[in-house]
């Protein structure tokens, strides 16, 4: 939310400091919560849960990036989630080799459900309670694995000759 991928510069290109609580922009100049001086820093969360992070009316429209930046605004402006800096411990660990690893594993279990549900047709129960939801899960993995071990094998079911002999 808040990114204006479509105007040149998406969130990614401004960085943001946890230290001093604002983004930096492709040109420099500093994004920040408030311009007011008050006594009290105010350090609360909007209502929809996204802190507005602003750039100074002087630097935008002085900035030889405007037109790629906020075409159609005086000033840029960021949405920052509550949530953001989670995500951006996410984002990090999505980038690391033990995730990707991870996420091949996981893409084999979920391949086997989806198999499941689209071809062996698992996308409803025919028996009630939950012995009977085992029992048909038992069962469809089984199948499953006999498929599977008939690929391994090199095996699959005879093949019928096309013409019957007299
Ligand atoms: S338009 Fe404003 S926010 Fe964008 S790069 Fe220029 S100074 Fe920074």
């Amino acid at each position: 939310m808040g990114d204006k991928k479509a105007a040149g510069f998406g969130r990614s290109d401004f960085h943001y400091d946890e230290q001093t609580d604002c983004y930096t922009c492709p040109g420099g100049k500093q994004l920040l919560r408030s311009r007011r001086n008050y006594s009290k820093p105010r350090k609360g969360i909007p209502k929809d849960g996204f802190i507005r992070y602003r750039a100074a009316l002087h630097d935008c429209s002085a900035c030889s990036l405007k037109a790629q930046c906020c075409p159609n605004t005086k000033v840029r402006k960021i949405l920052r989630s509550q949530h953001e800096n989670v995500r951006d411990v996410a984002r990090a660990v999505s980038k690391t080799t033990a995730y990707q690893q991870t996420r091949k594993e996981r893409k084999k279990v979920e391949m086997l459900f989806a198999h499941m549900k689209r071809i062996l047709k698992m996308d409803r129960l025919r028996l009630r309670g939950l012995s009977g939801a085992r029992d048909e899960f038992l069962l469809t993995a089984t199948a499953q694995n006999l498929r599977r071990m008939a690929k391994c094998l090199g095996t699959g079911p005879p093949k019928i000759p096309e013409t019957v002999p007299i």
